[in-house]
């Protein structure tokens, strides 16, 4: 057996619901690379799974879903900030699924109804607001969970971002699809560059290319300060998720490439690098990013190309993770 038929045995063993359009398109980036004048840039388009505008925490939900399912669910109980990505993609997926969602987001109820928090409410979410720090999170899931259960209904509580080894497992599952994409076009890529928050995407891709075989570089791009401490949960979750799917290679803090300089003032403050990049990728490829995570992520990948990190004669895939309906909610600050 290959790698890949060896791999793909071990996630076919995995409940799994198909909620999103896959395999994402894998496109050339033939005008950014041409003005960035360094490697061959290429496109990985996990904005357009489809299924409320797309993104990576979609690709999570289809084992998310089915775990939640599985274990008698009716109800989910998530959190994330206010503008969350995965909050709004888990709204849309317990929807199709006929499940009621509850989502409990770190800050203040703004006064504008916008980007991803207008989706929410069109989705019927349940949104409360919350104004504590990450580290109480936890417990108050399990006590909207206890509340829940009070009231005779069956939550699932997803961790935020879906960064556990049900949601990471949908990147182990990517880098099979890109590694038969790449195949198919005799591409060899060097690398692949994508926006972390939470540490889920980027524990997928590195179990995946690991249990792969591959020589693929991934680098992540942190949208928060601390990678030290991002790269130590990353690989953690990496290790659980091998765990789920019983491979033995263990993930070591040297497999996990992460930089946090290009966070700028913080997680959610537009940088002036990321606004001049996600314009730069619009006006160059017609292709939109978000001010949030992949507006950073780019903002990151043109900065190591202006420092040489790269050879011209690589291929780098930029990782859309999505996340563009928070433009809207950025459009201040956006306009040039
Ligand atoms: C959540 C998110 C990320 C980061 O993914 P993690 O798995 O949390 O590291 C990147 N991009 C977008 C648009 C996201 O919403």
């Amino acid at each position: 057996m290959t790698p890949l038929e060896a791999l793909r045995t071990r996630i076919e063993r995995l409940p799994r619901i198909r909620l999103v359009n896959l395999p994402t398109p894998l496109e050339e980036m033939a005008r950014l690379t041409k003005i960035l004048d360094g490697p061959q840039l290429w496109i990985k388009r996990d904005d357009c799974t489809g299924l409320a505008f797309g993104g990576n925490k979609e690709r999570k939900m289809e084992f998310v879903m089915a775990d939640a399912l599985n274990n008698g669910a009716d109800v989910v109980v998530t959190t994330g900030a206010v503008q969350s990505n995965h909050a709004r993609s888990t709204a849309a997926a317990a929807r199709k699924l006929g499940l009621k969602a509850i989502l409990v987001l770190r800050g203040k109820e703004p006064q504008e109804l916008d980007g991803n928090l207008l989706l929410d409410n069109l989705f019927g979410a349940e949104v409360r607001f919350v104004s504590v720090g990450w580290q109480e999170i936890d417990s108050i899931l399990e006590e909207t969970a206890r509340e829940l259960e009070g009231q005779g209904h069956t939550p699932y509580v997803i961790p935020g971002g879906a960064s556990y080894p049900q949601g990471a497992i949908a990147y182990v599952q990517a880098s099979m699809e890109l590694y038969e994409q790449a195949r198919e076009r005799k591409l060899k890529i060097d690398c692949i560059v994508h926006a972390a928050g939470s540490g889920g995407t980027q524990a997928g891709l590195v179990l995946g290319n690991k249990a792969l075989k591959t020589e693929i570089q991934v680098l992540g791009v942190s949208v928060k300060p601390d990678a030290k401490w991002l790269a130590e949960r990353t690989a953690q979750i990496s290790n659980e998720t091998a765990k789920l799917i019983g491979l033995e290679e263990p993930i070591s803090l040297e497999d996990v490439s992460l930089t946090d300089e290009y966070v700028g003032e913080g997680y959610g403050i537009l940088s002036k690098e990321a606004r001049e990049a996600l314009r730069l990728v619009a006006q160059t490829e017609g292709i939109l990013l978000d001010p949030v995570y992949t507006g950073k992520a780019m903002s990151g990948l043109i900065g190591m190309i202006k420092k040489k990190h790269f050879n011209k004669d690589n291929n780098v895939v930029f990782l859309h993770t999505g996340g563009t309906p928070a433009l809207f909610a950025y459009k201040w600050q956006l306009r040039s």
